[in-house]
Parts: structure tokens; sequence; C-alpha cells
């Protein structure tokens, strides 16, 4: 499993709750991008907006706001100051929030209006002097022609943060226009890949609004899109197989049926010797060089890209239907979603394959670098000090364990259970009732749960299971 991190690294967030408010605020206005120059200008609005109890809106701190204006009913401007102690967000991001008229307090506008702008790094050149020291999710990459953003982490546009809850709100129903002259490709998530420069989008699901424009070329095949890459069709009806194999597997586990086409992107890297992979459904950005490519993953039969690709299917089930909101969920996410890669890939493997994983897995848990506490303990991101291994590691090796203390078949109803209803997996109430219920013995429950879950035993428990 240790592999399979280069592929994996900097997914801070993986996606995010939508309003939990039965109202999905809009936004709607222009965008207008370079993506030669690498400006990004903005005229958007918030509408229909209902701010939680206590508030922050998140921007990207490379956007440089010229006001904010509200109507009621008339339009006017309003001051805005900046929250220096909102600890948890991504470093991309700036914290802002609009004073009252009572000191100390704020204001609570059904409608925000921001016009702002930036101007990022171009990289359109493949030397080492001139490629960014790092790649990552959150970066606004103006890369070889296009413009790669996700929503969450890079927060290009005004995103709405609950400090109580640690929610974001980076889901919105949207009604833009982009317009970027030197461009010949859209896509905005959610809604289709159309070749344009000037192009009005709307959507009254709300999504995660990434955005991948630019000059590249669109293919469609059965079960996706795919955007800037150049796949052969025969290596698309390849992708196809690929995609229906995982899909059925996910199907068949879950008992969920899977609706939208995906839209895989190559996101293009400005940075040597990186590859990741980052979802935002129903968009799979990939980002790398050879052999991290979108193209070479799926034509590699490699383990390890079938892995990856299995990795982010399965953040259709476990982060966007099960979304997540708060840092602890995100991670959570990540060990159920590498339990099901890891299930889908170890079908055509030999019987010891999840094993030797075990084996090799316990060896890092058992460094003594490695500082965590069990799933059950962890409430707060300094409970452990390597988030990589814990979340695609530590937390896929504790869900093998319970499954072979429990059982396929429990382990599979407790996934079932996890993906019902509202309440996210982080909900320790919920997290327990569900399991409790799957292996419907208590005594059972009680033994799986001290030995695996609370407590600092849990290395030595699994080692008692996978070694000696
Ligand atoms: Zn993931």
């Amino acid at each position: 499993m240790k592999t399979l991190k280069l592929f994996t690294i900097f997914l801070f967030f993986i996606t995010s709750f939508a309003f939990g408010q039965e109202k999905i605020p809009l936004l709607s206005g222009i965008v207008k991008v370079s993506v030669q120059n690498g400006t990004i200008e903005c005229d958007l609005q918030l509408t229909e907006l209902v701010l939680p109890k206590d508030y922050l809106i998140r921007l990207n701190k490379g956007l440089n706001i010229l006001n904010m204006e509200v109507k009621n009913p008339d339009p006017f401007l309003v001051g805005f100051d900046r929250d220096l102690t909102d600890s948890v967000q991504s470093h991309e991001t700036v914290s802002y929030f609009i004073p009252s008229d009572v000191k100390g307090e704020k204001f609570y506008p059904n409608n925000i209006r921001f016009r702002y702008v930036g101007k990022f790094p171009v990289i359109n050149d493949t030397l080492w002097t001139t490629m960014q020291r790092e790649d990552w999710r959150g970066n606004i990459a103006f890369v070889k022609g296009n413009l790669r953003v996700d929503g969450i982490q890079s927060a290009w546009y005004p995103t709405v943060y609950d400090p109580i809850n640690d929610l974001q709100y980076d889901q919105l129903k949207y009604d833009i226009t982009i317009d970027c002259e030197d461009c010949e490709t859209i896509y905005l998530n959610g809604a289709e890949p159309v070749r344009g420069s000037l192009i009005n989008f709307k959507s009254d699901i709300a999504r995660e609004l990434l955005l991948f424009i630019g000059k590249y070329n669109i293919q469609e095949s059965e079960t996706t899109y795919m955007l800037n890459s150049d796949f052969t069709q025969k290596e698309l009806e390849e992708v196809d197989k690929i995609n229906d194999r995982i899909f059925d597997f996910m199907i068949r586990y879950t008992n969920i049926e899977y609706q939208e086409k995906l839209v895989w992107i190559d996101g293009g890297v400005t940075a040597k010797g990186y590859g990741f992979a980052f979802f935002s459904y129903p968009a799979i950005t990939v980002v790398g060089d050879p052999p991290y490519d979108l193209r070479s993953s799926f034509q590699s039969v490699s383990d390890r890209s079938i892995h990856t690709i299995a990795h982010e299917i399965s953040h259709y089930y476990f982060g966007n239907l099960k979304r997540s909101n708060s840092y602890l969920e995100s991670l959570i996410n990540e060990g159920f979603a590498q339990f099901l890669a890891s299930k889908y890939v170890s079908q055509n493997e030999d019987a010891n394959f999840i094993k030797d994983e075990m084996i090799q897995a316990i060896e890092w848990f058992e460094d003594p670098d490695f500082k965590f506490k069990a799933m059950l303990d962890f409430n707060q991101s300094e409970h452990t000090n390597d988030r990589e291994t814990y979340a695609y590691d530590y937390q896929t090796a504790i869900l093998f364990t319970i499954e072979r203390e429990i059982g396929e078949e429990k382990m599979q109803q407790w996934i079932r259970l996890l993906l019902q209803g509202e309440e996210p997996i982080s909900n320790k109430d919920f997290f327990k009732s569900t399991l409790k219920k799957a292996i419907n013995n208590d005594d059972k429950y009680n033994d799986v749960v001290d030995k695996y879950l609370i407590g600092e035993l849990t290395v030595e428990n699994m080692k008692k299971i996978w070694i000696e």
C-alpha cells in the first residue's frame, strides 16, 4: 500500500459537504480568464445565501478583492475583515467576514457580490528551472495552455465555512459565464465539456466548481469523457472496460447504482516528479507526467495504476454519496476508498495478497516515528503526525483486520449501512451503531472495538491476527 502514496499524495480535502441547510446558494456571474497570461478576473455573487450561525468566507490568497457588495434592496459596498485564527483552512486561502455595526459581531446578508482579480504563474515549459517546486490539488495551475483548478482547496470562488461544525460549503448551484479569449475548450464541473471561448453554464445540482479550460481535446466513450488526452478508439474501449469492471464490482459490493458519466481529466503537472489524482464528482483529475499521466494510468496494466483508478472511483461512494465535511471525515473516506480499491484489486491476486500487504504495513506502523490514535479516539488532526500513512495505510489495515474478524459478509453489510442515511461516517455514534448492527453479536462487537478501534494496542492486536 505504501507504493501508492506517491500517486495519492496531497489530497488534503477530497470533496466536501453540500449545504446542510435546505437551501443551496447560487453562485452566478462572470469569470474572465487568460490562460496565456495566468489571469483570473471575477464578478461573482452568492445569492439564496443562508449563512451559518458563525461563518467565514474563504478565498484564495492570490486573489485581490476590489470590493464586496450587498443588495438590500439597493446595492451598497460593505467593509470586510480577515480572520487570522482560521486554523484548519488549507494554506491556499484567506478567511474573510463582514463585520456588523455592533462591535465584535458579524453581518449576515443573504447575498454578497464579490469583485476580485488574480495573476498566477504560467508554466508552459517542461524545463526543470521553469517548473514549480511542487504541485498539489489546491494549486491554481496554469499549465501548458490550460487552467486546472479545484473548488474546495483552491477556493478560487468564495466558499463559506462554518467553524462551529467544521463544514466548508464549496458545492454550489451555478449560473456562470466563462469568458476566456485564448481558450478553445471549457469544462466546468458537472456540465458537459464544450468547445468555445465564451460559454454560460448552469447547474441546479450543487457541485464543487472545478474548472479545466484551455486548449485541449475532448473524447467521449460509453462510460466517460476524457479531457486533454489522446486515446485511440481501441484504447477508449479498453477504458470503458476498466471503468465497467470497477463499477460492476462497486455496485455489487455496495448495492448502490452509479448514475453519471465520469469525466477523466489529464490535468497537466507544474512540477517534476509529481503524480497524484483527486476526485470532485463527476470529475477525476489525474496530474502527472508519464507514467503518472492519464493515458499511461489506463494503459498500464499494473496493479498500482488500477488500484489508483479503483480508489478514485470508490470516492463516488465514500466522498460523494457520503460527503466529507470535516478534516476528520476526509481522512476516514480515504481509509474506506482504499479498502474498496484493495478489495477490487485483490480479486485477481493470489490468496496471500492482502496478508502480504498487511505484514508490510504493520512494519510501518511500528516505526517509532509514526504517531497516531486509534480510529475512535481520533478527533483532531494533531492525532497523527503522518496523515498519508494514517489515512491510506493504517485505517485500511484496521478495516481489513475487522473484516478478518467478522467475515466478508458482515463487513460488506457494515459498509452498506455506512452508506445509508444522512449521518457522516465521521460521526462516531453512527460509525459504532452500524458496526454493531452488522456484527449482530454484542460480545464480538465489543471485542472488535476494544482491540482495533480504541486504545493503544491496535497495532499489536493487528499483528496477532496477521503475523503470529
Ligand atoms: Zn482518495
